[in-house]
């Protein structure tokens, strides 16, 4: 019998029951729940975001690395093997779970006041209800210090006036997320769904992350009272912290979708008869294979180091670059060259491998694309920032 890539590396080794468990019960979650659906909701396009949300909520992954207010507290290594075991289903999946837990509910939980945290995190926890983050515009991506996004005093009440881009989850969100430039600099502040001014119309036509909501925000004069900012996010620090929370979700989740299409294609390869033989009995595929899986097995083995880091409470952002970029790149590559292995069965829905192929697109843009990462290794290896 072959050898799956992961048990071939004996990855297993380096995680501990529990958290396999925990892993086990994912993967099983998207096996009953998402596999025979994905295709559907790919091809129309859409996610029906609210059951799945409690339904992840009942799994308790929605914030899973957070502690208190209805969150399990787990390390961040069972984190990123969920995320890993949710992208293997659809990187849209993964996206709600990220956008919910790390960025929304971790601007809340780490910059938040008691109020906020208790009015929002246990229902968010719980999918309840559904949080975005908005930081992007759409004249302001790699470089979010140029929004223009603004809050402005009036009273006690803030006035917020701009647009928001490529926001995932918000049109269904019952709050959002919004970095806005005050005065003061940065501030982030929470704005409800339903509030005069605040809508979130959706983006449509997308050819990847179909699985998956992404809107645009519009606030136009959008009157909070003053206890909607974020207390204690000043400056751009308080979104890039977020930020680091769910590009360490990546980390994983993106070599989640490489391996599901590794193995789909090695079970493709050793049943699709060529000539006089199977597919996978021809030296160029397994050439193929052996670097596909031997990229996969050393992604998997950096992540677990960066989670380790994480665990132990060492791990500097810079390091999660390294992982970003890598696991990424690496991802869309297998992706793309398992796509051809199928042949033209690797054109449809009816295996995942192009959906993946597709949805590693929008993965390699948001959260710092490629190059945002290189240009951060890049100073850490030289000293020279080359961001400008
Ligand atoms: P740009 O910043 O315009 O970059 C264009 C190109 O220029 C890229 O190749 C980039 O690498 C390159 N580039 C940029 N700077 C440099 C440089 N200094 N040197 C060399 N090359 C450079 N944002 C949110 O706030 N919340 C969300 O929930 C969210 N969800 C998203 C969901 C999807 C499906 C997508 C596609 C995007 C999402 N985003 C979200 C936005 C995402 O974070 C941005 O798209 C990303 O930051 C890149 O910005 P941009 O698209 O404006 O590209």
């Amino acid at each position: 019998t072959p050898a799956t890539t992961l048990a071939y590396f004996g990855v297993d080794a380096l995680i501990d029951d529990d958290t396999r468990d925990l892993q086990a019960a994912v993967r099983g979650f998207v096996d009953r729940r998402i596999r025979p659906e994905i295709a559907t909701w790919y091809e129309q396009g859409r996610l029906p975001v609210r059951d799945l949300a409690r339904e992840l909520g009942e799994l308790g992954v929605l914030g899973m690395h957070l502690s208190g207010y209805g969150c399990a507290g787990t390390s961040a290594v069972a984190y990123g093997l969920a995320c890993f075991e949710l992208e293997a289903g659809d990187s849209g999946l993964r996206s709600l779970v990220s956008v919910q837990g790390s960025l929304a509910m971790y601007a809340i939980w780490r910059f938040g006041s008691e109020e906020q945290k208790q009015q929002w995190l246990p229902r968010m926890a719980a999918g309840e209800a559904i949080g975005c983050f908005g930081l992007t515009e759409p004249d302001f991506g790699s470089d979010p210090a140029g929004m223009r996004t603004r809050a402005r005093r009036d009273g006690d009440d803030w006035v917020l006036d701009g647009t928001k881009m490529w926001i995932t989850n918000g049109s269904v969100a019952d709050v959002a997320v919004v970095w806005a430039r005050t005065d003061g600099g940065v501030r982030g502040f929470l704005v409800p769904a339903g509030t005069p001014g605040f809508t979130a119309p959706e983006i449509t036509r997308k050819l990847s992350l179909r699985a998956s909501v992404t809107s645009e925000l519009v606030l136009d004069d959008v009157r909070l009272p003053a206890d909607a900012m974020l207390p204690e996010a000043a400056g751009l620090s308080g979104p890039l912290t977020c930020l680091n929370e769910a590009r360490f979700g990546i980390v994983f989740g993106a070599l989640g979708a490489a391996h599901d299409c590794l193995e789909t294609t090695i079970a493709y390869a050793r049943s699709r008869q060529i000539f006089d033989k199977p597919l996978a009995a021809y030296q160029a595929t397994q050439l193929k294979l052996a670097d596909m899986g031997l990229e996969l097995g050393k992604g998997m083995l950096l992540a677990l180091q960066i989670g380790a880091l994480k665990d132990a409470g060492t791990l500097d952002h810079r390091q999660i670059s390294l992982g970003k970029l890598n696991s990424v790149r690496e991802a869309i590559a297998i992706a793309r060259e398992c796509r051809a292995i199928l042949g033209a069965a690797g054109i449809t829905l009816d295996y995942p491998v192009i959906r993946h192929s597709a949805n590693l697109e929008s993965v390699l843009t948001y959260e710092g694309t490629s190059e945002v990462h290189q240009l951060i290794i890049g100073q850490v290896l030289t000293g020279h920032a080359a961001f400008k």
